[in-house]
């Protein structure tokens, strides 16, 4: 992880330098005012580039950094992008209406008859509306898929933004400038249509996945076990989880990430599904033979990267999924740690005791109202951790649960002094 973060971070430390020197050497507006202006676009077109590479899903970022905090780098970088051009476009505006002694409006208006400003004005107004969507308050209230559309028009900002770039002549006022940026837009958009697009559908083609059976495992839980052709070529993890599409029982554009709910095999894949809106409680009417359409499988959530034999697995609810198929690779020296409301709602715990059993590893299911009894029923209290764990700063621990739970158990294991390097969480929640 700290490797993945050095070299992303250098990266960007690079070519922000070159950035500055093609800035120094070529960014002289025809008013001071209009110097800042480039020099707000030239950052904006940059961080354009950072913004898509967190999101290009290269495999060796998602494996070492895993895919929802690159996620998050992304929705906060997305905020700094949208203030960048809002500054660019308010020099833009201030410089011509100084250069020309002129009303804002009117230059305003007089610069939307310019393609290269038009092509930058639609970029920012699609930038306003992909912002406005994406704060907490707002994105909390809209349908998934409803965000995630609005979302996809920033592609349309980018393309305006890259010809608004391209037309702009002053960036590209030398050969070396105009060959570093050709080649910075090459690289990044060629990973993100590679890894995004072309990779998904040449795998699909490839192993052919298949609904081989649909098994319920509570009232609104089931699994679905999917199969395919050359399945031990899949890259897959116990851990890691997959982006799943159902044609024919889902429209296209919907898609769910799930967990793979036991370690891969080479012969079949699970996933282990909660009831939680339209797609997932209908996963059980899936029939055996359906099409399935998979991205991935990504993240971090796998012993790739282990410091320490003994391990630690913390689940809560169905957050139990990625932790059942990591107890399969896991050594005897494991513990587990099982957060359900009552023993009934502890899906696949018949499961995890076999295997407990059979690598001499110990579950522990913990139930109760939190805040409930005397003394409160508070297990992930650090104090509460510490005893069910005695050598928990030994272990490598994994915690998979509600965006809350996964919370409050990594602030009890810091503060109980668990290294950072040791503890690996995934959230059931994006961004
Ligand atoms: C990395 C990861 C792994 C997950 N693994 C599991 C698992 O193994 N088992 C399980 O039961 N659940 C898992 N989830 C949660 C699961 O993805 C959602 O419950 C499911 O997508 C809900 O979709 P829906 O259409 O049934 O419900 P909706 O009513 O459409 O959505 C309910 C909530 O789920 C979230 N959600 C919906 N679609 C998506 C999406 N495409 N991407 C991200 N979030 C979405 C939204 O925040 C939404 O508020 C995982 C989530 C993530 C991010």
């Amino acid at each position: 992880m700290t490797l993945a973060r050095v070299t992303l971070g250098g990266v960007v430390a690079v070519n922000l330098v070159i950035l500055e020197i093609v800035f120094f050497a070529y960014g002289q507006g025809q008013h001071p005012v209009l110097t800042v202006a480039k020099f707000f676009g030239l950052h904006a077109a940059m961080i354009m580039m950072v913004q898509l590479t967190l999101v290009a899903r290269i495999p060796w970022l998602d494996r070492r950094l895993g895919m929802d905090r690159l996620t998050a780098w992304h929705r906060w970088l997305g905020f700094g992008l949208f203030w960048t051009v809002m500054l660019h476009a308010a020099f833009v505006i201030t410089g011509y209406a100084t250069l020309y002694d002129m009303g804002f409006g009117e230059t305003f208006l007089s610069l939307a008859r310019v393609p290269a400003a038009l092509l930058g004005m639609i970029a920012a107004g699609i930038m306003i509306v992909v912002v406005g969507v994406s704060i907490r308050y707002v994105r909390r209230r809209l349908p998934y898929e409803t965000w995630h559309a609005l979302h996809v028009l920033i592609y349309l900002a980018l393309l305006a933004g890259l010809v608004h770039q391209f037309i702009e002549a002053t960036t590209f006022s030398s050969v070396l400038a105009t060959g570093y940026w050709w080649t910075l837009w090459t690289l990044v958009l060629g990973s993100l249509v590679i890894n995004r697009f072309v990779v998904p559908v040449w795998r699909n083609a490839y192993h052919r996945f298949r609904v081989a059976a649909v098994v319920p495992e509570a009232d609104n839980v089931v699994s679905v076990h999917v199969t395919g052709r050359h399945l031990d070529r899949l890259p897959a993890r116990a851990g890691q989880f997959c982006i799943w599409r159902f044609p024919g029982h889902n429209r296209w554009w919907q898609a769910n990430p799930f967990s793979l709910s036991a370690a891969p095999d080479g012969r079949s894949l699970r996933l282990t599904a909660k009831a939680a809106g339209a797609t997932s409680a209908g996963l059980r009417q899936l029939k055996v033979g359906n099409r399935v359409f998979i991205e991935g499988p990504y993240g971090a959530f796998t012993n790739l990267h282990r410091k320490r034999d003994k391990t630690l697995l913390v689940a809560g609810g169905v957050g139990i999924t990625p932790i059942r198929a990591l107890l399969e690779e896991s050594g005897g020296q494991t513990v587990v740690l099982y957060r359900a409301a009552k023993e009934t709602d502890a899906v696949l715990l018949g499961e995890l005791q076999g295997l407990a059993a059979t690598r001499g590893a110990q579950v522990h299911l913990l139930t109760g109202r939190t805040g409930a009894g005397t003394p409160p029923n508070r297990p992930f209290d650090p104090a509460n951790l510490h005893a069910l764990v005695p050598d928990i700063t030994e272990r490598e621990v994994f915690v998979c649960g509600p965006p809350a739970l996964t919370a409050a158990v990594v602030d009890s294991v810091r503060t109980i002094g668990v290294p950072n390097a040791q503890i690996h969480a995934e959230r059931f929640g994006l961004g």
